[in-house]
């Protein structure tokens, strides 16, 4: 369950038994749908799913299922900023924040399963925690002081990596940007102190990550400062922030398990190639 304040507020976002799918306020064990995006002023539409825990899971029999708490335009993801995994993988840290993007089709839902691809393509899919930003206010130059201001909330994302093929390409789109490499969720929490975070991974119940954001290279608002020097960064975009050390490799039949108490826990399974 929730250790969250009280000052902060959790968003879902599910697949209705009637095929809808919508964002929702999780309130005092409910979930008041909403008419948009809560980051697009999604206002309530009066109806609720009831009996909603924390992490938004919805009472067996309710048909609800949930759903990737986000709609970005773009993914946009900083590599090596945690010294401990840049070393581990025997990289320098970069001397400017390294900015890569997945592709929103990699988006897997909560509890949904991490595809690997074929082994003729990839030997090595790895796990990497992180904590993801959206967008809650465009944001195009601005400045580190007022970055804060543009965010909305927090969530957790996998930044799943095919590693053999990020040292074979030079570049990152196909390592990191298969169907189902981007799991996102459980929920987006707002009004949260980000400094530090602490944020655990674990495959089959075994820790492999554990790191708090404190020990970024590049802070959040630092990130959303320099990235939107060079992009504008769109109301929902997805802001992906680094992981810890610890990554390592998936296998099919793999439990994923990412958590951030303040959040609560991402579940993925992994299957082989279908
Ligand atoms: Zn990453």
């Amino acid at each position: 369950m929730s250790a969250a304040p009280s000052s902060s507020q959790r968003f879902g976002r599910f697949a209705l038994a009637d095929g809808r799918r919508v964002f929702a306020a999780l309130e005092a064990g409910r979930a008041l749908l909403l008419d948009a995006a809560p980051w697009r002023g999604g206002a309530p539409t009066g109806e609720a799913l009831d009996a909603v825990d924390a992490e938004g899971n919805p009472a067996p029999g309710s048909g609800a299922r949930r759903l990737a708490p986000v709609d970005p335009a773009k993914i946009l993801c900083v590599g090596r900023n945690y010294k401990a995994h840049a070393s581990e993988l025997g990289n320098e840290v970069p001397p400017e924040p390294l900015l890569f993007l997945k592709p929103s089709s990699a988006i897997l839902d909560p509890d949904g399963a991490i595809e690997l691809p074929p082994r003729s393509i990839s030997e090595r899919v790895d796990h990497e925690a992180e904590v993801g930003v959206i967008i809650g206010k465009r944001a195009r130059r601005v400045r580190r002081e007022d970055a804060a201001t543009h965010i909305f909330g927090f969530t957790l994302v996998g930044d799943i990596t095919a590693r053999d093929l990020q040292k074979k390409d030079g570049q990152w789109t196909r390592a990191k940007g298969m169907d189902t490499f981007c799991p996102v969720g459980p929920i987006v929490v707002a009004g949260l102190a980000a400094q530090a975070l602490v944020i655990t991974c674990h495959v089959n119940g075994q820790q492999r990550q554990h790191g708090t954001t404190a020990d970024m290279i590049v802070s959040i608002a630092e990130l959303i400062a320099y990235a939107s020097q060079v992009m504008t960064l769109e109301v929902g975009d997805l802001l992906v922030t680094g992981t810890p050390s610890g990554v390592g490799p998936l296998a099919a039949g793999d439990a994923l398990e990412i958590a951030v108490a303040e959040i609560g826990t991402l579940r993925a399974s992994v299957v082989a190639s279908p």
